[in-house]
């Protein structure tokens, strides 16, 4: 789970990464409004805590912005007692909730769980299908509680299987999707990586529950089963 904190008063910024690192959030913190907007509008997030006064821009001028721009990360507004005008116009702007300081991280941690839950409760770096999952930050493919590493290339095709399930995919569009080829290489690069990430799964399936997921389509390409 990664959280962006944007906080300028270092004294809350690392009471807070502290106490959410100890629930194990990975937490990317920036100390001003530019640089948390540019954080957040480049990198994938579960979680925005955002305060509201900011040198730069302020809390709510980046939550305007990143809503403008399509950016639906669930937000979490930090403010001062007496700022109750901020946070009615955090919300209709967009924020999911806010949390008055001073708070304990308990309490930030609950908000943290519940803008996830209303938010469908699958962080939006993971991808899951059948007892399979990806995590896109991290490159990495968990299945039964055992996780393995991607290459670029795997995690890429993979990636493209899992987020279409049950279709299809030629080996041209697996080309020009992961290696961005337009034209036929003639080479078995796709069946190699399939390959590869056949061995992978393998190995993380003890059971053999998830033998033959990835199918092959004869003459047409590959098919993640949606199971
Ligand atoms: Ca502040």
């Amino acid at each position: 789970m990664h959280i962006l904190l944007v906080e300028d008063e270092q004294k809350i910024a690392d009471f807070i990464c502290e106490g959410l690192r100890a629930r194990n959030f990975t937490v990317t913190h920036c100390a001003d409004g530019h640089r948390g907007y540019e954080a957040a509008s480049q990198n994938v997030f579960d979680v925005i805590i955002l305060d509201i006064m900011l040198p730069g821009r302020d809390g709510l001028d980046v939550l305007r912005s990143l809503r403008q721009a399509g950016i639906d990360t669930p937000v979490i507004l930090l403010t001062a007692r007496n700022e109750l005008g901020d946070r009615v116009q955090g919300l209709e702007m967009g924020a999911d909730d806010y949390l008055a300081k001073p708070f304990y991280v308990e309490e930030l941690n609950a908000r943290i769980q519940a803008v996830l839950r209303r938010h469908g409760g699958t962080p939006r770096h993971l991808v899951r299908v059948g007892s399979l999952e990806l995590d896109c930050i991290n490159r990495t493919l968990c299945c039964q509680e055992q996780t393995t590493e991607l290459s670029s290339r795997e995690f890429s095709l993979l990636e493209y299987l899992m987020r279409s399930p049950g279709q299809v995919l030629t080996r041209g569009q697996l080309l020009e999707h992961v290696w961005g080829y337009d034209f036929d290489p003639c080479t078995n690069v796709v069946d190699v990586c399939i390959k590869r990430i056949r061995r992978k799964i393998d190995s993380l399936d003890s059971a053999g529950k998830m033998a033959g997921v990835i199918e092959s389509v004869r003459g047409t390409g590959y098919r993640l089963s949606p199971r």
